[in-house]
């Protein structure tokens, strides 16, 4: 058995298309234009990948783009001030302030600065209150973006007993919550676990959220079982001229793994490059809140 690989790839750029439908219905019918803000501190390399490539989605989706770069020794109290304006700003329906921030300022403080409803990477403790007690906030994308895979994949996931290791506050308690709405009955496993392999055995889901090179071994996975493999390890390897290349890698033994799942997220290509198009769908829908209108068909 060889499992079905999940083009991450191309679901992203069906979700983009359908953003790109969901825009245009907002101009033509509203002319409401939904506009994002990224806010990024520094010039942390991969931040200026990802702000780039966001800016760039943005724009084809046919959105208005902000974007705010600040030196790295901006103050914390500036940034709050920045934040508070994009608050204010009623062209501006999403803010997402790029992470990790310069040490000197307090993470949490900035995020919980964010207007909830304008929060579309879902951080702000009230979104995250609102997702555990079932109400309607602004999710964080990559978890929304691994379920709407799964159900994708699987249709209802009722009943399916689900893994998530890893039980950080942007992936894995999130994956955790969204799978629990979906009536899985969900394990979060974590670095404390005691025997991690009997429990990703019996798990019909698996999702990684770790950042550790192939924790998860291919041999764990249960016959015909999904796997959604989040991590993102850069690891050097031969290049077999007796040099080094670096290469992407994820926490999931992925060679081995194949053999025994149904269906398997490869990296690159998997989980990564859907997380951009479902920051835009965050987009249209805070704007549509915001607006007091139905989020139009994609
Ligand atoms: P994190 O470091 O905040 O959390 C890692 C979690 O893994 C912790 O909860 C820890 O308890 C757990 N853990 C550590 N060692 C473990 C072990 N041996 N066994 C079981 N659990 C263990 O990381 P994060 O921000 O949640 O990211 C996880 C991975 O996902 C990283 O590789 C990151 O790069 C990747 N990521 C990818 C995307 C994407 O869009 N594809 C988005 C976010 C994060």
């Amino acid at each position: 058995m060889t499992a079905d690989v999940i083009d991450g790839k191309a679901f992203g750029e069906n979700l983009k298309l359908g953003v790109a439908k969901q825009v245009a219905v907002l101009k033509e019918k509203y002319g409401l234009t939904p506009g994002l803000a990224v806010v990024i501190v520094g010039e942390d390399p991969a931040s200026q990948v990802y702000v780039r490539n966001k800016n760039k989605s943005t724009k084809a989706a046919g959105m208005n783009s902000y974007e705010h770069r600040l030196d790295d020794t901006v103050t914390e109290q500036a940034l709050l001030s920045l934040v508070t304006e994009l608050n204010e700003d009623p062209a501006v329906h999403g803010i997402l302030v790029q992470l990790p921030l310069p040490k000197h300022i307090n993470e949490a403080a900035v995020i919980d600065a964010i207007a909830p409803a304008k929060d579309v990477d879902g951080f702000h403790v009230i979104n995250s209150g609102l997702l555990a007690t079932g109400g309607k906030g602004m999710v964080p994308c990559t978890p929304l973006g691994c379920i709407m895979m799964l159900k994708d994949r699987l249709g209802s996931l009722s009943g399916l007993d689900a893994v998530v290791v890893g039980r950080s506050n942007i992936v894995g308690k999130p994956m955790a919550q969204l799978l629990l709405n979906e009536s899985c009955t969900v394990t979060i496993a974590h670095s404390r676990t005691r025997n991690l392999a009997e429990v990703v055995k019996r798990s019909d889901i698996v999702v990684a959220a770790v950042g550790v090179p192939e924790l998860v071994k291919g041999d764990w996975i249960k016959k015909g079982a999904t796997v959604i493999d989040v991590g993102i390890n850069r690891i050097e390897k031969d290049d077999g001229q007796g040099g080094k290349k670096m290469r992407l890698i994820g926490d999931v033994e992925y060679d081995k793994a194949v053999q025994h799942a149904g269906a398997i997220t490869p990296v690159p290509g998997g989980v990564g490059p859907m997380t951009i198009a479902v920051l835009l769908k965050n987009t249209v829908t805070a704007a549509c809140r915001q607006a007091g209108i139905d989020e139009p068909e994609a």
